[in-house]
């Protein structure tokens, strides 16, 4: 008889139509890989040689003003710049390139050097999430952008350069790939079912409640069922609404308390202030309303059973299909239980 928490299976992901295989019966293999230092440095409130911290000068000279909440700024080292003359090439379509213009900014949670969004006071949180929506819509007017990126790279070990807490917005004239795959499958699900996928796969999951992690009145986090990184999650908005300005303002609320208790619970799992990618997924900003589009975002931490120990997607991963040892809901539970 076949069992789910010990049989080698695979499991689909509609959002982007990719399989993960899920090998439970691994978690009893011995551990021989990379043990990396645990960073335990315990940050100033202000640091003079943070690029971030109020007052200080950046890469290139400008100096930070003496901001007192949150503070945008153009990245100094956009990988996207506004005024990149449109053209493409296409050589026999195995030679194809297009440009690309688009604007990158950075944006400071806060002037406080050392904190998280798991140690923050949810207003400040809540002045945040203002700040992303008049991001998204001020990025997203111009009219050689069509997708607003915002994302959240925390912890060194995701290649964050620096632990002043802050995210950054690209916006681009292309939609990126991963919005295009799940924009595809949402436009796909409506068009056979004529439903929104994650309206329903909310609702199912809120029913059957074995991976939901956190939940409020606007908001559910969830260990998808579809789930590559261990702890990876989703924080799903419970009303069908397309992108972030549609939220009211008590919504708005609900997400900055959603995201901090989510974030306090990575922080608990380990005991270390939990590394991860963070960002959005919504609908394109090219003038049509995109309501097939459900406001949600996607929480990736490497980290696989301890401060230290981190997963790769390397191997197999690399050349055939994402892998994991432990499931959803053995991770799930344990994100509840601390
Ligand atoms: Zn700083
Ligand atoms: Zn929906
Ligand atoms: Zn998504």
């Amino acid at each position: 008889m076949f069992d789910w928490t010990k049989d080698p299976h695979r499991r689909f992901n509609p959002l982007t139509r990719e399989w993960v295989l899920v090998s439970p019966h691994r978690t009893l293999r011995p551990w021989q890989g990379q043990v990396e230092e645990e960073a335990v440095a315990v940050q100033p409130e202000y640091d003079a040689n943070c690029y971030l911290c109020p007052g200080n000068a950046r890469a290139g000279g400008v100096r930070n003003p003496a901001y007192s909440a949150t503070f945008v700024f153009d990245n100094d080292f956009a990988a996207l710049k506004p005024g990149t003359p449109v053209d493409r090439y296409d050589r026999d379509g195995l030679f194809l390139a297009e440009s690309e213009p688009g604007l990158c900014r950075v944006v400071c949670f806060s002037p406080r050097h050392n904190l998280t969004m798991a140690n923050m006071e949810p207003a400040d949180l809540r002045k945040v999430v203002d700040t992303w929506v008049e991001q998204y819509l001020e990025l997203g007017e111009r009219p050689e952008i069509n997708y607003v990126q915002i994302f959240e790279n925390r912890g060194a070990m995701m290649g964050a350069s620096n632990p002043h807490p802050h995210c950054q917005i690209w916006s681009s004239h292309a939609l990126p790939n991963e919005v295009f795959k799940e924009q595809e499958s949402l436009l796909g699900w409506r068009e056979q079912r004529g439903t929104c996928l994650l309206c329903e796969y909310a609702r199912l999951e809120l029913a059957g409640g074995e991976r939901v992690v956190e939940e409020n009145a606007a908001f559910l986090t969830v260990v998808p069922f579809w789930a590559v990184w261990p702890f990876e999650t989703m924080v799903i908005a419970r009303r069908h609404i397309s992108s972030i300005e549609q939220l009211t303002g008590e919504e708005r609320d609900a997400l900055a308390d959603i995201l901090k208790r989510t974030t306090a619970r990575y922080d608990r799992l380990f005991n270390v202030s939990f590394p991860y990618s963070l960002g959005f997924h919504q609908r394109p900003t090219d003038g049509t309303p995109h309501d097939e589009h459900h406001l949600h975002l996607h929480f990736y931490p490497p980290l696989l059973r301890s401060a230290t120990v981190r997963k790769f997607l390397v191997g197999y991963e690399m050349l055939a299909t994402p892998q994991r040892d432990i499931t959803a809901e053995w991770a799930a539970a344990r994100l509840r239980a601390v």
